[in-house]
């Protein structure tokens, strides 16, 4: 990522102070940001893609200590590194902020040198762990989220739409006789299949949907805000697409592939649990399988 693209974010009720950051840091390349107390910082936290956090010990509305789980846990962007900024020097104030989830501190008066140090060893712990977390979220074979990510964002979403009484739909899909694909042409041309069917679904959704390899040829789809007949329709132009896509054997046979699918939810206000969306669609996917495969039933 550009370097003026990393957004620094100075949480300092000094005008003074901040401002004198704020200057080393813009004059260095990255785009600071600035908040004068918890409740501004928390506010731009929620709705700017933070890199690093600069956080002062004393604010006019409580103690930068006490942001510190707040930010890790809320954070839209996932972890996020933070460096405490303050006039306490004792070691025993070093070891609470480290203990309370800072990753670095610094004593008053930060000396800019230091200060861009500490922000680039803080950035590089960034990218390393959002690396991380890619990998642990991603299937690799089509890059799509993995099964455990979904499973976690299935709860989150149920829990989220639930609470906001907004509607939320899911897909559950299943390639047809894709045993038989690897039996006639074999695995190769089977993991061709995978991706080819991922890339369809990649380029066919919203950007707001999401999309999970939920195991070998099974994928899920989350549809938040949508209805289930909104959801239906969307998979079955999907289906369409996909069934006239034309696949090349090794003997450079032409041949198609299919898939079937089973769409829950909607209203939510039927449903106790995310468990029950799946198993719901699970079921639809089963009945679209034995009542002729290649279509979708909700
Ligand atoms: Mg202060």
């Amino acid at each position: 990522m550009p370097k003026e693209l990393r957004k620094i974010l100075i949480i300092e009720d000094s005008e003074l102070q901040r401002k004198v950051i704020s200057r080393w840091i813009t004059k260095n390349g990255y785009t600071a940001i600035e908040a004068d107390s918890i409740s501004v910082a928390r506010e731009k936290i929620l709705n700017e893609p933070i890199d690093v956090v600069l956080l002062d010990w004393e604010l006019p509305d409580g103690n930068g200590i006490e942001l510190i789980s707040d930010i890790l846990s809320t954070s839209p962007v996932g972890w996020l590194p933070i460096i405490m900024v303050t006039g306490h020097t004792e070691p025993e104030y070093f070891k609470l902020a480290i203990e309370a989830g800072a990753t670095d501190y610094i004593s008053k008066p930060a000396k800019e040198i230091e200060l861009l140090a500490r922000i680039f060893s803080a950035l590089r712990i960034k990218s390393l762990h959002d690396q991380l977390r890619e990998t642990a979220i991603r299937d690799v074979m089509t890059n799509l989220y993995n099964r455990r990510y979904m499973e976690e964002r299935i709860e989150q979403e149920f829990q989220r739409c639930k609470r906001h009484n907004s509607l939320l739909s899911l897909a559950m899909i299943d390639l047809d006789k894709f045993k038989s694909i690897n039996d006639t042409y074999g695995h190769e041309i089977g993991d061709q299949v995978i991706k080819q069917l991922a890339h369809a679904l990649k380029t066919s959704f919203r950007k707001s949907d999401i999309i999970s390899r939920f195991g070998g040829e099974e994928f899920v789809i989350l549809f938040p805000e949508t209805s289930i007949a909104d959801a239906a329709r969307i998979l079955d132009r999907v289906r369409e697409n996909v069934s006239k896509i034309e696949m090349k054997s090794d003997s450079d046979q032409i041949f198609h592939f299919t898939f079937s699918g089973g769409v829950a939810g909607g209203n939510l206000s039927d449903f106790n649990s995310n468990q029950e969306l799946l198993k719901i669609a699970d079921k639809n996917l089963y009945e679209a399988k034995s009542s002729g495969r290649n279509q979708i039933v909700s």
